[in-house]
């Protein structure tokens, strides 16, 4: 029989394609800008109409860890949520959202996956409604990325009701509390950090905030199961991640194996870790290493495996100085600051200035010691984490740099510039 041309079916697939290999090419199988037909072709269709609760314990087969930083269980997540919820009473129903803002400055790989991957984005979005029983849910994310979106929601049926929700541009609105009090129509700010988002979230709902690359790995997950996504990566960091590899040399977003190798990344990536003196990981909440044996996995730091955080490889060339380096991010970070908490609106300027003077010729030997003083007086202060995570990134240079403080506090840095942007 000659297909319809008017017929939808006729663009998919008669069969399910094979599983895609145990390799770590993934999510961007469909190819660049994939719209709807390409992403059949590629993964074959997926009825979410048929996904309900058990399926939480398919992600807790995978274990799938969150994508978006603080590396979560995801089903832990989806369990809370679903737990919270009343199928029954609208105003108990769970709202679901994909957690596109990408504050990170470093960060490219959830903008990529919602340009070229917008479909495996609403796959585990829908999954997760599901899984949920949500009656409400939403993609949020900024400005550059809503037009792929809206054109992959305008391409099919099952998610026609699908809402989308505009990010400002700025290190803190990714934050899952910001993401639920700007999408209420208030700034995009944290909210208290005791309060559950899995039992009161947007219009006191209980609320699931996913990051869209964990989404896109749920929309796999639904089709695949546990098993094919546990065959890459390690027993300790199941299944493949996005990493955004940065600094010294192109940008780029490769795909890895969870638990990759820092030396098998920068290979990949075409770098010689020769030609670097340090590396970032994570982004600027994350943490500075050298030398570089060090394995990506959720299970760090330890003296071997320091976390992915957002997934954010910056190297750092010879030529330039850590301690500037630092300085200027935390400079940055002192300036996003939400300013509802004080410590975190006095103590983190105070931090940005002490690395300044440190880093710009200062000789002063208390300066360490201040920032020691400065970092407790902040840590666990403020109602998100944006204090301890500037304060972790501010630990790790001093001590990967420690040979850089001492031959600055004697005047004898040699490095040339600064700069993480
Ligand atoms: S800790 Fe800082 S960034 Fe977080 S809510 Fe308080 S002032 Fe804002």
């Amino acid at each position: 029989m000659t297909p319809s041309t008017t017929d939808p079916t006729t663009v998919l697939p008669q069969v399910r394609p094979a599983l895609p290999a145990a390799g770590t090419d993934r999510l961007f199988l469909a190819g660049s800008h994939a719209g709807h037909a390409q992403h059949l072709a590629a993964y074959g269709p997926l009825d979410t109409g048929t996904v309900g609760p058990e399926f939480t314990t398919v992600v807790e087969a995978s274990g799938l860890s969150g994508r978006g930083g603080a590396a979560f269980a995801s089903w832990r997540k989806l369990a809370a949520t679903a737990g919270s919820g009343n199928a029954g009473l609208l105003a108990r129903r769970p709202v679901v959202i994909a957690n596109g803002a990408e504050g990170e400055p470093l960060s490219l790989k959830d903008r990529t996956l919602l340009i070229h991957a917008p479909h495996l984005v609403l796959d585990g979005l829908l999954v997760a409604a599901r899984a949920v029983q949500a009656s409400q849910a939403y993609v949020y994310t900024t400005a550059e990325n809503l037009a792929s979106v809206q054109s992959a929601v305008t391409e099919r049926r099952d998610a026609r009701h699908v809402r989308l929700a505009e990010a400002t541009d700025a290190f803190i609105s990714g934050e899952a509390s910001a993401a639920v009090n700007s999408i209420s129509g208030g700034p995009a700010l944290p909210l208290d950090k005791r309060r559950r988002l899995s039992d009161t979230g947007l219009k006191g709902r209980p609320t699931l905030v996913l990051n869209v690359e964990t989404l896109a790995h749920l929309g796999l997950l639904a089709r695949y199961g546990a098993g094919w996504f546990r065959s890459a990566g390690s027993v300790r960091d199941p299944g493949t991640r996005l990493v955004t590899v940065t600094g010294h040399g192109p940008e780029q977003v490769l795909e890895v194996a969870g638990d990759a190798s820092l030396h098998g990344i920068l290979g990949s990536a075409g770098i010689s870790p020769e030609e670097l003196s340090a590396v970032l990981i994570g982004g600027y909440h994350g943490r500075w290493v050298r030398p570089l044996d060090y394995h990506l996995s959720p299970s760090g730091p330890s003296h071997a495996v320091v976390r992915p955080g957002a997934g954010v490889i910056y190297t750092l060339h010879p030529e330039q100085c850590g301690l500037a380096a630092t300085a200027q991010i935390t400079e940055y970070l002192a300036v996003q600051s939400a300013g509802q908490c004080g410590p975190c609106m006095f103590g983190l300027p105070a931090m940005a200035d002490v690395l300044n003077r440190l880093a710009y010729g200062e000789r002063n030997p208390r300066l360490v010691r201040e920032l020691e003083r400065l970092a407790k007086m902040v840590s666990g202060r403020g109602a998100c984490h944006h204090p301890d995570g500037t304060i972790q990134l501010v630990s790790s240079a001093l001590e990967t740099f420690s040979q850089d403080v001492k031959a600055h506090l004697a005047g004898r840095c040699t490095r040339t510039t600064g700069g993480a942007r």
